[in-house]
């Protein structure tokens, strides 16, 4: 029906700004109080640290709205971890976790009235900058940072209809290098860029799964998983790549549900054998929670799983439902990943 509301593109991911963000700057490289203030330009001196050496990190989280109205984080202990390790291996003041937690907290409490039901969230962007004015510090680390926790009402990342997704595989070059593969960094961003945009516009390809080598690393910026009915197969944590919360939140759920867990080393070759066998392959972060992986393009072939090709990955779809009522507040916490921070 022509102006039906189905037929209106969803307001893109990321673009609306929430009203309050929260700020804490370090001096002589400790972090002074929270602030909260409204989202604006922020005052950032054009000699500033990350603008030339891309001291910079960040989290991606959400707040989730109960059939309850009472507003949840999801895991913030974990990506407030994450957030101190990637600070640390940036070599950037590192605030206490305690610190991030509670700027989390803060900024979901100045922003409650924007909390969207489900199956919307509040996504929460914790960012941290080197912010020394100094352009001669191309080998020195920042010595004062700026925390800076952004919030987005977000919609349901498949509002469009959630087709399964077409992944091409890069085979030589790696998504970033060894020391920052598992940090946060929006360096690693800028450097897969080039070959996602490249698949993107050459192949039609909505991600690239970076596997040099032949060896499965992730995507630009989900975690790669294997899924068949009793069994779930992903990389085994190394340093090449980025530890998802998502990630680990499904394994925990399937071995819950008693399917097998197998997280080792995982080849090309097998992840086309998997899908050759109905197995179903599924990208897992924190916006799009789990999405169905419908086609692989591995140089000059074309692999098509037989289940998503009848648009059905039951598995998929079992795993991230058992997921997102955990999030909403429809299914026990079993592992206490919710945090209540309605006042
Ligand atoms: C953020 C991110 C993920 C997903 O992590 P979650 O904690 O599940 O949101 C996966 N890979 C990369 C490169 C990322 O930046």
């Amino acid at each position: 029906m022509v102006g039906s509301t189905d037929a209106q593109p969803a307001t893109p991911f990321g673009t609306v700004v929430a009203p309050h963000m929260v700020v804490a700057t370090t001096v002589d490289g400790v972090f002074g109080a929270l602030e909260v203030q409204p989202t604006a330009p922020l005052p950032m001196h054009p000699f500033a640290h990350v603008f030339h050496y891309g001291s910079a990190c960040f989290e991606g989280l959400k707040a989730h709205r109960g059939a309850d109205g009472r507003v949840r984080i999801f895991r913030p202990d974990r990506h407030a971890t994450r957030l101190a390790d990637s600070a640390s291996r940036l070599l950037l003041p590192v605030p206490d976790v305690a610190t991030i937690l509670s700027a989390m907290t803060a900024v979901v409490r100045a922003n409650l009235d924007v909390v969207p039901d489900p199956p919307g969230s509040l996504y929460l962007r914790p960012l941290l900058v080197g912010v020394d004015p100094n352009i001669g510090a191309a080998a020195a680390p920042s010595r004062e940072a700026m925390l800076v926790v952004l919030a987005s009402p977000v919609g349901d990342y498949f509002a469009a209809g959630g087709r399964p997704l077409k992944v091409a595989v890069e085979t030589v070059l790696p998504r970033t290098t060894p020391q920052f593969g598992r940090v946060k960094a929006g360096a690693n961003y800028a450097m897969a860029l080039g070959v996602t945009d490249a698949a993107r516009t050459r192949r039609g390809a909505d991600q690239v799964v970076f596997a040099p080598g032949g060896v499965v690393q992730e995507t630009g910026a989900a975690n790669v998983l294997l899924l068949a009915p009793d069994h779930v197969r992903t990389p085994a944590l190394d340093d090449g790549f980025l530890h998802g919360v998502t990630r680990d939140s499904v394994l925990t759920i399937a071995r819950d549900r008693g399917m097998t867990v197998t997280e080792d080393r995982l080849t090309v070759d097998e992840v086309v054998a998997w899908l050759d066998d109905g197995g179903e392959l599924a990208l897992a972060g924190t916006a799009a929670v789990l999405a169905a992986v419908g086609t692989v393009v591995v140089g000059d072939r074309v692999v098509t799983s037989p289940t998503t090709r009848a648009g059905f990955h039951p598995v998929t779809s079992a795993l991230r439902n058992a997921l997102i009522d955990v999030q909403q507040a429809r299914a026990p916490d079993r592992h206490h990943w919710l945090v209540d921070v309605s006042p």
